[in-house]
């Protein structure tokens, strides 16, 4: 049986960890303990959606869809909540959504503002609205924790504390781990997961990683009457993008809001995570404005890391023995059971799109 060591156990190193684990033996080695809030992983929600503008990721999302089921089945956990999602903003960055679902043979309804408003008390709408009921919310602690279970039990070992200061590949079937603490590990092959801390320890250990941007992100939650009976929601804002487009959700702690990608670029080792109270008051009013159900009174915020790729596709690629998955770019979770099971594939030496190769940007 091949040894395979899995760096970092936030959702894409447990997915690769739980796909991995009946075929080979598995160490995942975590710097932190699990569920921690330094990471990208962490919190209570992440949107589940089919619907993207680009139809390969709608079909990739497809594709997600039974395997996070196959997820709940095994782990006998509730993770994927479908609920739906409604889209609103400028017609042209509504239209190219609706058409990709369309393409793909998946449901999608075009909605007047008004007609929304009624049927989502909570949300106030632009003037295009698209609703899809294929979306809606993955519990996401409790998807990371369903991973590390079930792999777990397939004989996966998970050490919490435990940092790889360096990962040397010695041919294409043989690499060298070494920890901070001096222990050294030698396996057939290694999967590099490690979110935010790529910029580092994956640009040293493999050539052609695309440039890596670092940001802390600050989702709100806030409180709202039954807030798992919302539906996720994307705001697009300005025609073109010029303005952070807007999304939330209902979680079990509550709804939450935040803006896509407007953080502040940071070091993951660096920063304190510590609350921007600037940031937190954009929130606030957003929601005053657009979000009528929430309580604005009782805004809780969080911090979060994106690693953002140029065009914010993934890497998904091998070098050698050394399997990386990064730059998910603030919208991988949707898609973690699929990665784990990519994750697979390159390791057992098959090759993926060549858009999620390295030294293709
Ligand atoms: C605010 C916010 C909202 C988001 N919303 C959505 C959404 O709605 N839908 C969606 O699909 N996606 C969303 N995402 C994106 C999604 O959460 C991420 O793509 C995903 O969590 C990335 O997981 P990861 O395993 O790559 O990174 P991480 O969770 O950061 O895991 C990497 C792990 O590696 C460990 N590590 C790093 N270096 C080392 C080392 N040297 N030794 C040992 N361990 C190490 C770290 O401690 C960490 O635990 C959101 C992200 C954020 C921040």
């Amino acid at each position: 049986m091949r040894n395979v060591v899995v760096v970092g156990g936030g959702v894409m190193g447990s997915a690769a960890a739980w796909s991995l684990a009946p075929y080979a033996q598995v160490s995942v080695l975590e710097q932190f303990e699990p569920g921690h809030g330094r990471g990208s992983s962490h919190g209570s929600s992440r949107i589940f959606r089919l619907a993207y503008p680009d139809p390969f990721y709608v079909e990739l999302a497809a594709r997600a869809l039974p395997l996070w089921r196959e997820l709940e089945q095994e782990s006998g956990q509730e993770i994927l909540d479908l609920t739906g999602a409604v889209d609103h903003g400028p017609r042209e960055r509504v239209e190219p959504i609706e058409a990709a679902l369309r393409a793909a043979g998946r449901p999608g309804e075009i909605l007047a503002p008004a007609a929304a408003a009624e049927r989502w008390p909570g949300l106030r709408f632009d003037e295009h609205v698209l609703f899809h009921p294929d979306a809606g919310r993955v519990h996401a602690d409790r998807a990371t924790a369903a991973f590390r279970q079930v792999a777990a039990k397939s004989g996966a070992d998970f050490r919490h504390g435990v940092r790889v200061a360096s990962v040397t590949p010695a041919g294409h079937d043989r690499v060298e781990v070494v920890t901070d603490g001096g222990e050294v590990l030698v396996a057939d092959a290694v999967v590099l997961a490690v979110g935010g801390w790529a910029p580092d320890l994956v640009a040293r250990t493999v050539p052609g990683l695309p440039r890596l941007r670092v940001t802390q992100e600050q989702p709100v939650h806030f409180p709202a009457a039954d807030p798992l009976s919302w539906p996720s929601f994307l705001h697009y804002r300005g025609a073109t993008g010029s303005e952070p487009g807007a999304y939330g959700l209902g979680s079990v702690d509550g709804v939450k809001v935040g803006f896509h990608g407007v953080g502040p670029q940071i070091d993951a080792d660096r920063s304190d995570r510590a609350v921007d109270p600037a940031a937190l008051a954009k929130v606030v009013a957003y929601a005053e404005r657009w979000v009528p159900g929430v309580d604005t009174s009782g805004a809780v915020a969080s911090t979060c890391l994106y690693t953002l790729t140029p065009d914010h596709d993934f890497v998904l690629d091998r070098h050698g023995a050394v399997t990386v998955l990064a730059g998910f770019s603030g919208h991988g979770f949707k898609f973690a059971p699929l990665i784990g099971r990519l994750a697979a594939d390159l390791v057992a030496g098959q090759r993926l799109p060549p858009r999620f190769a390295l030294g293709v940007r």
